[in-house]
């Protein structure tokens, strides 16, 4: 019997455990509905790995909106990791961010991004330019791509040409969901169109120019999902009674590791751990943990002000995330955004900007523990 065949995850199970002889008891207790996830996010299911949630917070927050309104809140953040240390670390970065009155964030949509690759014929017209012909049936392009959901709309595209091979990266608005799943369906129908017209043939709807969960400049220069920016200033007061250290320390440290050792490493990213914050954000959430790769793609900074302060600021430029589709609606993703109230429609922006600033104040909590000297002192202590 194929893995597909069997009629639900208990008696798929059951096969795996006598075909092994290990007792999987474990992996088959979860709360979702398995019918549903089966059908939508997991084939050949068997079950569920727990991974533990920790949260972190009030963190505060304060939020430009684009027609420049000032929204402030605060959050209780929900994080899933194994790593001891993680959410201990993040949360006295939430404390220093509010005591100091809390951050602020913005983001803007750039747009989900597929990037499908073509191949001329070698009758090709070479007369034909077809970037030139994108910007003039753009009508029509969009056209076709809206046809195919209610929630896209298609924003602009960029072309590059490299001996017989054309490739054209489309960027997409999907609304409130991440959209890769709609950008793909899009660009199926847009591809075709492509083939009917100019006579190229598309040899990968997925061509890497996209470029999808595999760390590249592209998305770090022209940005990927959403841009999204959070910046604090946390007077020298703060940094002494929260984070144990001197700004000047903090400083030294983010000089010396986020740019000068990325930058001796080759690192796209020029943070301190970035990563660790969007994957533990990203698997409490139901965002796709792969795209932690865009995730971690981005710039800390940091200042000493003329009094002294320290001023700090992250930077993510590829940030793919969705509060509706995906994972999103699965019952404990679902309430890991509902703990900050922006599960569902006309929230991802919010969504964005908490994502941000926890990025946030996990770089200020990681900069200042390596300034004092506590960073293996802290994972001995929690994470052994
Ligand atoms: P999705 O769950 O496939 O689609 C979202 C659906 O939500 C759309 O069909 C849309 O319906 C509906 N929707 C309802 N209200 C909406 C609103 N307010 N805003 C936006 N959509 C709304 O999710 P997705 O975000 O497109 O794709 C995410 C999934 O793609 C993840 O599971 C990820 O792992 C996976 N993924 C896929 C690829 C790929 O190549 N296909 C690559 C990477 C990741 P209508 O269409 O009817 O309007």
């Amino acid at each position: 019997m194929k893995l597909r065949d069997f009629k639900n995850a208990y008696d798929r199970r059951s096969f795996i455990e006598k075909e092994t002889g290990v007792s999987l008891g474990s992996l088959g207790k979860f709360g979702f509905e398995e019918e549903i996830v089966s059908s939508k996010n997991c084939e050949n299911l068997i079950g569920a790995v727990h991974v533990p949630v920790g949260v972190v917070g009030p963190l505060k927050i304060r939020r430009e909106t684009t027609d420049s309104r000032h929204l402030k809140s605060h959050y209780y953040i929900p994080l899933a990791t194994t790593e001891g240390a993680l959410v201990a670390s993040i949360n006295r970065g939430c404390r220093a961010i509010s005591e100091s009155g809390g951050a602020t964030v913005s983001s803007e949509l750039i747009g989900v991004t597929r990037g499908s690759v073509f191949k001329k014929s070698l009758s090709y017209k070479s007369k034909f330019n077809i970037n030139e012909w994108l910007w003039r049936n753009l009508g029509q392009l969009r056209s076709i791509a809206g046809k195919t959901s209610d929630h896209i709309i298609l924003l602009r595209h960029a072309v590059i040409e490299v001996g017989r091979y054309i490739f054209i990266r489309w960027y997409f608005d999907t609304a409130d969901a991440m959209g890769m799943n709609m950008a793909t369906m899009a660009s199926q129908k847009l591809a075709g169109f492509i083939e009917k017209e100019s006579g190229a043939q598309c040899i990968a709807l997925a061509g890497n120019y996209d470029i999808d969960k595999k760390p590249a400049w592209i998305n770090a220069i022209t940005g990927r999902g959403r841009i999204a920016m959070a910046e604090v200033l946390v007077p020298k007061a703060i940094v002494s009674s929260v984070l144990k250290t001197t700004p000047y320390k903090i400083e030294e440290v983010w000089k010396a590791k986020c740019m000068i050792g990325s930058a001796l490493s080759g690192s796209l990213g020029f943070n301190a751990h970035f990563a660790n914050v969007i994957a533990a954000l990203f698997i409490a959430t139901g965002q796709d943990p792969a795209h932690v790769v865009e995730g971690s793609n981005g710039i800390t900074t940091i200042e000493v002000t003329k009094n002294g302060d320290l001023y700090c600021s992250v930077y993510l430029p590829s940030l793919m995330v969705g509060t509706v589709g995906g994972g999103t609606g699965l019952s404990t993703q679902k309430e890991g955004l509902s703990i900050m109230s922006v599960s569902g429609t006309g929230k991802v922006e919010e969504f964005a900007g908490i994502v941000a600033g926890a990025v946030l104040a996990g770089e200020i909590s990681l900069l200042a523990s390596l300034a004092e000297g506590s960073l293996a002192r802290a994972h001995k202590k929690l994470g052994r």
